[in-house]
């Protein structure tokens, strides 16, 4: 074939799926092989030497931010702009046929998406209202229930109640739905769902975006689940004996599927096979992204699991470093030892976010920012708790929603009372029954009883005032600008006032993020993203801070370490990645060791973790951890003797650290030795690190840090009930226990 810029930097297999004529497509290959670039080239080159409209493509990405570089690097290799293409999340894309076509789907033009959070306050309060049993039935696994049916494309009446149990599940889930609907709301399950509905429902809509999308393309399509796949089906005409059959691009790994306890399924992949004729599958087996090292431990893990597709990678990267090995004596220790690996990475010149920390879950992440912060270590948490899931965030944005949807009832229960007005929880019940009895939205329903004094004195003035707090913040920031209306209603509401009000660190926080919240505004470019230019600037800002899965953190430029979830690490690539926690009962998780086929989840999910490297790989465990308010003690983790033992470093700490608290300095070096090394004592004091001791007055503690010599020499040790202090060794009078 002969040269072409865009076939430049591929490899045959690679070129040969982005030229190949116009049919569907499986690309079927193990981690760092190329799908994602294969996909975007292929869309440059469906737009270039086929003359295609980027409006007659579909792209689908795993998340908003792979959306956004997606089509960055195809404006870059085609020249133009692909405005009119559409590229996103599911989740987005739903959104976006949803406002598109509000009315054909029985939605209101303001309505409002309901996040996680809000779908179980909403849950719960229904689940009151009903009178169940809170010790019985809990919010959290109705949410579950319901959006596990929502995900199988089921709606109540679809569902035969065939227990007691399944029943009730029942009840509620039409309890509330009807709460979402009256109130204009929808979570992000329902967003999914009710798109498919619309397509599959309504053929003028359906066949116009199947004439439009000629080519839909799927990254990651190992963690579709039913309905995304339903979808596909739907738009492509796939399946569905539609006259327009459009072409279906898949690419995926089955190795990677790590969502399967969301209802992922890896077997849609066999499914798109039968379901598509003339599918052209394609395997790309050259690695280019990891050394040979990273690759071959990755590859043994794997090869654990059973009912593979089984695929093979190789690559021509070089052996590399081996994989440092690090066992901590508990999860402080842990932390400040990869805080200390990545100041050495820094002072060898290397970028902070070339660096990335994934652990298995968030719980982890507030130790590992402590020891960053400590050694001023700039970092940035990817997917954790996301700007706008921050509470004086939320605060702020309910008083917006409300400005948008009278009818939020999640956005009313939130500032009702926030700052505090006098409205207390019997108030609070009054208006629910009563709009429960008169079907009503709670803001009706508070007005009518203020109004008709079922309400009365001071309860009914607060209600009212409340009322009209809200009617004049409309009223006035009708002709602002965004970004004066969110100042504006931040400063009125009293929600500045509480929180400026409130002393300490985090409540300085809490008041520069609504600062923020009101730069976000003013710099929201409501053309740039992918909601149709008739909604209000609000509604559009609204669904983006619903959607926008804290992606995008603030310091957006500075140089920062990044940390994650190894979740939402998947397409991602570092040049050093830690994998921290790596422990029995951690990673597997507890849960996986109980249910059948999660183990084999939890190994995908290991896979795709250390996949992520590039140059370097740093697994850490810790034989003691406090976590979710326990205290346990681990072995590491079965994966990482999965690992062969010529791949793996074993380190361990040579010289002590010189600091104050646990983890300042960082001034320890760790050394790196063959063959397993373990904590010996290296305290003159004859105290092994890690070691337990009592102590008369604290209690029992665990042995974390030790500095100076002779009788200046001072020891650190973690008490159970106290946490950490520094005692002298002379006067401690610690018993070893
Ligand atoms: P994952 O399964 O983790 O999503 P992937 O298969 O999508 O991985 P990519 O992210 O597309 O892999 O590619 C991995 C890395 O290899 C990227 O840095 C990419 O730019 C590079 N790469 C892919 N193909 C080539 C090639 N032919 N020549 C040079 N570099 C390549
Ligand atoms: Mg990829």
């Amino acid at each position: 074939m002969t040269s072409h810029p865009l076939l430049e930097q591929l490899n045959d297999k690679q070129r040969a799926a982005v030229s190949a004529p116009e049919r569907h497509m499986l690309v079927l290959a193990g981690a760092g092989s190329g799908k994602t670039r294969v996909l975007v080239h292929r869309i440059a080159w469906l737009l270039q030497e086929y003359h295609l409209s980027p409006y007659s493509i579909m792209a689908v990405t795993f998340t908003n931010k792979a959306a956004a570089e997606m089509r960055g690097r195809v404006e870059e290799l085609v020249g133009s702009s692909t405005r009119a293409m559409w590229i996103g999340t599911f989740h987005g894309l739903a959104h976006r046929l949803l406002r598109a076509h509000y009315m054909d789907v029985g939605l209101p033009q303001n309505f409002q998406i309901l996040d996680s959070d809000d779908q179980q306050r909403m849950l719960k309060r229904i689940m009151r209202s009903m009178n169940l049993d809170e010790k019985r039935w809990s919010p959290k696994q109705a949410q579950w229930f319901i959006n596990a049916k929502k995900d199988e494309g089921l709606r109540p009446h679809h569902l035969d109640g065939h227990d007691f149990n399944e029943r009730t599940y029942k009840e509620i889930y039409d309890a509330y739905q009807v709460a979402c609907d009256r109130a204009g709301l929808v979570d992000f399950a329902e967003l999914l769902l009710r798109a498919h509905e619309l397509l599959r429902d309504n053929r003028i809509v359906r066949e116009h975006y199947q004439k439009r999308f000629r080519h839909i393309l799927v990254d990651e399509f190992q963690d579709t689940n039913a309905i995304q796949y339903a979808w596909v089906k739907l738009l492509s005409g796939g399946g569905a004996g539609g006259e327009h059959e459009n072409y279906v691009t898949i690419v995926g790994d089955d190795d990677q599927s790590i969502y399967g306890w969301r209802g992922a399924k890896i077997e849609n992949i066999h499914q798109f096979t039968r379901d598509y004729p003339n599918v052209d599958t394609i395997r790309l087996e050259q690695n280019y992204r990891s050394t040979n090292t990273i690759l071959s431990a990755a590859n043994s893990v794997i090869a654990n699991n059973s009912d593979r597709l089984g695929k093979e990678l190789w690559t021509e990267g070089g052996n590399g470093e081996s994989i440092d090995l690090y066992a901590a004596y508990n999860e402080l220790d842990e932390a400040r030892y990869i805080a200390s690996q990545i100041e050495a990475w820094h002072e060898q010149g290397n970028a902070l976010q070339d660096v990335a920390l994934l652990y298995r879950s968030n719980a982890q992440s507030r130790v590992l920012e402590e020891a960053l912060l400590h050694a001023r270590i700039p970092y940035r948490i990817y997917g954790g708790l996301r700007f706008f899931d921050r509470q004086e965030v939320k605060d702020a944005l309910a008083y917006l929603r409300l400005l948008a949807n009278r009818n939020d009832d999640a956005a009313l229960e939130r500032v009702i009372n926030t700052p505090t007005r006098g409205i207390g929880a019997r108030t609070l019940e009054i208006v629910r029954d009563g709009a429960r009895q008169r079907g009503l939205s709670l803001w009706d329903a508070a007005k009518q009883l203020a109004t008709e004094k079922v309400l009365t004195g001071r309860a009914a003035n607060a209600v009212l005032s409340f009322i009209d707090l809200v009617q004049e913040l409309e009223d006035e920031t009708a002709e602002y600008s965004l970004g004066r209306q969110v100042d504006t209603v931040i400063k009125s509401s009293g929600l500045m006032a509480m929180y400026q009000a409130e002393k300490g660190e985090k409540a300085e926080t809490r008041v520069e993020n609504l600062k923020e919240l009101v730069n976000a505004c003013d710099n929201f470019d409501q053309l740039g993203t992918e909601t149709p230019e008739d909604m209000t600037p609000l509604n559009a800002f609204l669904a983006h801070a619903a959607l926008e899965s804290g992606e995008e953190q603030a310091e957006e430029h500075q140089d920062a370490v990044q940390l994650m979830t190894l979740h939402s690490a998947k397409g991602l690539e570092f040049p050093l990645v830690f994998m921290c926690g790596v422990e029995e009962g951690l990673f597997p998780s507890q849960q996986s060791l109980d249910e059948a086929g999660r183990l084999a989840e939890e190994r995908r999910l290991c896979y795709v973790g250390m996949t992520r490297a590039m140059q370097k790989l740093v697994i850490t465990y810790a034989e003691q951890r406090r976590i979710y308010g326990q205290e346990k003690l681990h072995r590491a983790s079965r994966f990482i003797a999965e690992i062969p033992p010529e791949n793996l470093n074993h380190v361990r700490m040579q010289t002590r650290s010189r600091s104050s608290d646990g983890f300042g300095g960082n001034q320890a070096s760790y050394g790196r030795f063959h063959s397993g090394a373990s904590h010996e004592a290296f305290t003159e004091s004859g105290f092994q690190l890690g070691q337990r001791v009592r102590h008369v007055k604290f209690g029992e503690g665990t042995v974390l840090n030790y500095e100076g010599s002779g009788p200046q020499s001072r020891i650190q040790v973690n008490f159970d009930d106290l946490g950490s202090k520094w005692l002298v060794v002379a006067y401690a009078r610690l018993e070893r226990c």
